[in-house]
């Protein structure tokens, strides 16, 4: 049974069609993620999610109740949003309490509550500080502190990591991700982050113009991709241009070699996608070997990304780092293994 469901959602800004027939049902207790580019209609799905925007057509409902036109305060719903939202004039504690005295909850349940949201997100000796002597990463665990106080219902987070740097994005990545799973809460979660996306979601929804392109777990969407632009939006993915020679069976000429990719494909030319770390150096257990010229080494630490050319088309691969290896040097000619079942068929 769905817990939060999106039937069909459309909004218009003016001429402007920015979210287009999107329908989605999400658990309870699911993490969902919405990624896509700038401008894709993700934080417009949440904001209608929230009551900040009302649809132009289609419905929403929590836990069987409809609320698509309720306003955002008569919903039962808690938002983090980018910009550290916290209220400057008001203390730690004050700010997580802010939702339940908004509610005219009696004191000492909200201090209590105060107390357990504090120490859930490990800040229960910063109760009295102001926002101004919090690290970035702090405020950012005070607002969903204070998001989760009066127990919503879902929890929507909005770019809640982009303004941090790297290694304490990472961490509350993790961090909050374990306070999600604690609560049980169901989540809405929108970036543009895919590592975000894969790392911290039960289910990814790809954005693309306004809809969605594929639903699943990131490890469906990043090893079947369902559009080409799903397949070039998350990882990176070579094309390949290849002939077909027996479209029955799946025939292909790629690289001076031909590949049995035993699927049907249409006649002439097909566009094939490629994850680097699909291809090898060397043909070994591998059923395809593609001669190549290296034309490029970078070394960027665990890995080595290689390009090759395949006669006229660049492949660019990627090797672990080992004390027991030398990469390849610039115009070396090398055999390249892959698999014929890791070749995405992204084109015709
Ligand atoms: P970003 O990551 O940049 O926030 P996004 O995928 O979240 O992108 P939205 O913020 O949903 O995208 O915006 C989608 C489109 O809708 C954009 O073209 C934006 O300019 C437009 N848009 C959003 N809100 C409004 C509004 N209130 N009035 C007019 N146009 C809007």
């Amino acid at each position: 049974m769905s817990y939060l469901t999106l039937s069909h959602l459309e909004k218009t800004f003016g001429a402007n069609r920015v979210v287009k027939d999107f329908s989605l049902d999400v658990d309870k207790g699911e993490f969902i993620s919405l990624l896509g580019p700038s401008g894709c209609g993700k934080t417009t799905v949440l904001r209608m999610v929230a009551g900040f925007e009302v649809p132009t057509s289609g419905a929403i409902s929590i836990a069987g109740k409809e609320v698509t036109r309720l306003k955002p305060n008569q919903r039962n719903i808690g938002m983090v949003f980018q910009a550290y939202a916290l209220f400057p004039n008001l203390t730690v504690a004050q700010n997580v309490g802010f939702g339940l005295k908004v509610q005219g909850r009696p004191k000492a349940e909200i201090a209590a509550r105060v107390a357990e949201m504090l120490a859930l997100i490990g800040l229960s000796d910063l109760g009295n500080r102001y926002p101004f002597q919090l690290s970035g990463g702090q405020q950012q665990r005070v607002a969903l502190a204070r998001a989760l106080a009066p127990k919503p219902q879902v929890l929507l987070l909005d770019e809640p990591l982009s303004a941090l740097d790297a290694k304490v994005r990472v961490s509350l990545r993790n961090e909050i991700r374990a306070i999600q799973r604690e609560l049980g809460i169901t989540t809405i979660f929108v970036t543009h982050d895919q590592e975000e996306a894969l790392s911290m979601s039960d289910r990814v929804v790809v954005m693309h113009e306004g809809i969605a392109d594929q639903v699943g777990a990131p490890f469906e969407i990043y090893n079947r991709p369902a559009t080409r632009f799903v397949a070039s939006f998350v990882g990176t993915l070579n094309t390949l241009e290849a002939e077909v020679r027996d479209a029955a069976t799946g025939r292909v000429a790629l690289g001076g070699t031909e590949i049995l990719l035993h699927r049907p494909l249409p006649e002439g030319r097909v566009t094939l996608g490629l994850r680097p770390e699909m291809v090898r150096l060397g043909q070994d257990g591998l059923d395809t070997g593609l001669t190549g010229v290296i034309t490029d080494v970078d070394f960027l630490g665990a890995v080595i990304r290689l390009k090759a050319d395949l006669g006229g088309q660049s492949l660019a691969l990627d090797m672990f780092n080992s004390s027991h290896m030398t990469p390849p040097r610039l115009g070396e000619t090398v055999v390249l293994g892959l698999r014929a079942a890791d070749l995405l068929v992204i084109g015709a």
